[in-house]
Formats: structure tokens, C-alpha cells, sequence
């Protein structure tokens, strides 16, 4: 008898939809096969897709308070003129319900871990905590060349660290998250990654995300983010790139010897026009890639569905090949690819990784099915998601997220508008 027991799904296993039972005990899988199975809890997935969990690796939560609120913009102005003036007034109170509503959006379409990068990240883990998702946070640091500042910041990303890393049985990991390199100096950031390697610990850092910012660094520094990054030692296995779009083909070797992750934000980079990464350049060198949404400021949804189909048309069109990216990578991209970027045990359906686990209902969009796989990747709205295990634990049933009251969370967001909304 498995505590939780998913029976008679069509289930994503190894890169191909099969027919499968799934046995859950605690937060593990245990069982992943033909053989019939019972469960304290039975869900009955006869009819629907089973997916590992998506992972969102690229996100600043609770900028869902600032939905619709600088738009068509380029991404200097959209900064400096609206987003950071709006942040400093932004209270740990926001914080926590600006992430209370991005977890809500995330958990309805499938999302069962992010990566975060924010302010007031102790309001985003209680939310995390609250809520039953899984997600690995960091303070989003900046010394913008300030002695005093640098050590402040380190300081804040440490404690961070330390309060909660492993928090709510593992479900939080508190990592480093040094927002760039045209907002950190050389200085500061190796001091941050010495800092990781002394706790053991992983980055999350913004690269070459516009070209301005690559020619920026250039005039600064000689030379481009990347090259920059590999000099001050600060590239390898633990380090996760978001966007990545300017890069050039000795910077793409550096990512792959250097075995660094780059999470990419497709919706978010065409939004603020900041171009298009040459993901199927890194997929033929093997470098890992997941997918992100980016904050909601610039998205506008925290709905992973969008970003792995725009990531198949994307290439298709930067390529001028139809077949450039198969279905399969790119929905290996938003599952499994971001638990291992961020050295977590999941996103497979396999026996022994964490039970994170997503059922997709066959609605309208999905008919007739001749391959789960591409009805998922190229037709998926996110309403589809009928059920999501996190952590072993049934936390979204029938498509209510039951660990929160989802017009108390709406409204009370909507009240905040008006703080924001006469600058
Ligand atoms: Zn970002």
C-alpha cells in the first residue's frame, strides 16, 4: 500500500507517453509501472497526461504586483524609469502577497518548483512554506561599485542562506543570487562565488541579456560578460545564467566546458525586444537549458506552457528550420533540465526521485490526440492542469489550489495597485 497512488495515466517516462501506475511514499516515487497498485490516496488519472512537475528557473515572484504596469517599454527605461522606483517601495507585506499570487498562478498551470530572485525574500519562503511548492530562493544582490554596499548585500544573501536553506522538509534551497554584471563589479562577485564555494552553494546571475549591457561590460571591463565571469573563476557546474542571448560561439564552448546551466526566458526577451538565444546552438553542445517566465512585469503570466512552445516556434523561425528543436527537448527543458541545473533530485517519473508530479486533463484543445506529446507542447493553455503533487503531497485537486484561498490572495493584490499606480 503506497501512500498516494496515481492510477491508469498516460505518463511521461524517458522521453515517451506510456501507460503507467505511479506509486508515491512520503516525497518519494517508489513504484513507476504496469502492476495494479493501491494508495491510502487513489487518484484516478485514467484519461489524463501525467508530467514531472515543470520547473519555472527563472523568476522574480512577486513582481506580479507589477502586472501591466510598464508596458512597451525598452528594457533601460522599463528599469530605471519604472520597475526599480516602483521596488523601493515595495514592503515585505507586498512581497509576501505579490508571491502568495505568483504561486497560486504557477500551481494552476503545472509549476511545481521555481527559481526566485528578489527583495525581501523571507515573504517569498514563508509563502513557499505556507503553500506546499517547492523552490530554491535568493537574495537578488547589487553593489553597483560600492564598497559598503558590497558588504551589506553579502551579508543579507548570507543570512538568507542560512536561515532557510533546507526549510519545510527541503523544500526551499537558498542559494546566492548576484542580480549581473553590469549591477555587480568584478570584485564582488568573486567574492559572492568564494562565498558559495565555502557554503556549498549554488548562483543565479542575469548574462548578457541585451546587447547594450555585452557592449556596456566591453567598454568597461575589455571584454564580453562571459569571458569576464570565466576570469574571475566564476563559471561551473554551480552556476545558473538567466537569458544568455548575446553570446558568441567561443562563449557558448566556455558555458559547456564550464558545465553551466542558462535558464531561458523566451516570452520575457521578446517582450522588452532583448533578442533571441541560440538555444539550439546550446542543445547540439550539450549545454544544459531550462526555462523560465522572468518576473511577471515582463511576461505577463507565470505560465510555463507559453515558454516551451515559444521556445520550439523561436528557433524554428531564428533557424529558418522547421525541425530544429524536437518536442521532446523542449518539454525535457521546463521538467527535468531545471531540477538538474539546480541539483534537485526530480523531474523524471522515475523510481526514487521526489514526487512532483502534474496531471493534465484532455479537454477540447488536446482532440483528437495522436501524440500526447505534441498535443502538450504545441496546444497547452495551462488550464488543463487538473491535480499537482508536490513533495508526495496532492496539492492543487480538480484545479483549486488547496492550500490557499484564491480570492482573499486576488484581492487583496488588487488593493495594492493603488500604492503603485500614480507614478
Ligand atoms: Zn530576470
Amino acid at each position: 500500500m503506497f501512500d498516494v497512488a496515481i492510477k491508469d495515466g498516460v505518463c511521461f517516462i524517458d522521453g515517451r507517453f506510456i501507460e503507467a501506475n505511479i506509486g508515491i511514499e512520503g516525497n518519494r516515487i517508489a513504484y513507476v509501472g504496469k502492476e495494479e497498485i493501491a494508495g491510502e490516496l487513489e487518484i484516478d488519472a485514467s484519461g489524463k497526461f501525467v508530467l514531472p512537475g515543470l520547473f519555472n528557473a527563472h523568476t522574480h515572484l512577486a513582481m506580479t504586483l507589477f502586472r501591466g504596469y510598464a508596458e512597451d517599454m525598452p528594457l533601460m527605461d522599463w528599469l530605471e524609469k519604472k520597475i526599480w522606483r516602483a521596488e523601493r517601495k515595495l514592503t515585505p507585506k507586498d512581497v509576501y502577497w505579490g508571491s502568495m499570487l505568483g504561486i497560486l498562478e504557477m500551481l494552476k498551470t503545472g509549476t511545481t518548483a521555481f527559481s526566485d530572485l528578489y527583495i525581501h525574500m523571507d515573504e517569498v519562503a514563508k509563502a513557499v512554506g505556507e503553500t506546499g511548492i517547492r523552490a530554491v530562493l535568493c537574495y537578488g544582490m547589487a553593489d553597483r561599485g560600492d564598497k559598503e554596499k558590497a558588504e551589506k548585500e553579502l551579508k543579507i544573501g548570507t543570512e538568507f542562506i542560512k536561515n532557510w536553506d533546507n526549510a519545510f522538509n527541503g523544500r526551499i534551497k537558498a542559494i546566492y543570487g548576484p542580480h549581473a554584471p553590469y549591477t555587480c563589479t568584478p570584485e564582488f562577485l568573486k567574492e559572492v562565488k568564494l562565498k558559495a564555494n565555502e557554503l556549498k552553494t549554488l548562483v543565479h546571475i542575469h548574462v548578457s541579456e541585451t546587447k547594450q549591457e555585452v557592449e556596456e561590460i566591453r567598454r568597461t571591463y575589455g571584454k564580453t560578460p562571459v569571458r569576464l565571469l570565466e576570469e574571475i573563476g566564476f563559471l561551473d557546474d554551480n552556476t545558473i545564467i538567466a537569458h544568455g542571448i548575446w553570446l558568441d560561439d567561443e562563449e557558448l564552448e566556455i558555458l559547456k566546458k564550464k558545465k553551466v546551466s542558462v535558464a531561458h526566458c523566451p516570452v520575457s526577451n521578446l517582450k522588452l525586444a532583448s533578442g533571441i538565444a541560440r538555444i539550439v546552438d546550446m542543445v547540439r553542445l550539450g549545454i544544459n537549458v531550462c526555462l523560465g517566465t522572468d518576473g511577471a512585469a515582463s511576461n505577463n503570466t507565470y505560465n510555463l506552457f507559453e515558454e516551451i512552445k515559444l521556445t520550439s516556434l523561436l528557433q524554428k523561425v531564428a533557424t529558418g528550420r522547421a525541425d530544429a528543436l524536437h518536442a521532446k527537448d523542449v518539454l525535457e527543458m521546463a521538467t527535468k533540465n531545471g531540477y538538474k541545473a539546480y541539483k534537485i533530485d526530480g523531474g523524471e517519473l522515475k523510481q526514487g526521485k521526489l514526487a512532483d508530479i502534474v496531471l493534465l486533463e484532455r479537454k477540447f484543445n488536446y482532440c483528437p490526440v495522436y501524440d500526447p506529446l505534441h498535443s502538450i507542447v504545441y496546444a497547452s493553455y495551462g488550464c488543463e492542469v487538473s491535480h499537482v503533487i508536490v513533495d508526495g503531497e496532492l496539492i492543487v485537486e480538480d484545479g483549486i489550489v488547496l492550500t490557499m484561498d484564491e480570492d482573499r490572495v486576488t484581492s487583496k493584490v488588487e488593493s495594492l495597485k493603488e500604492k503603485f499606480s500614480n507614478d
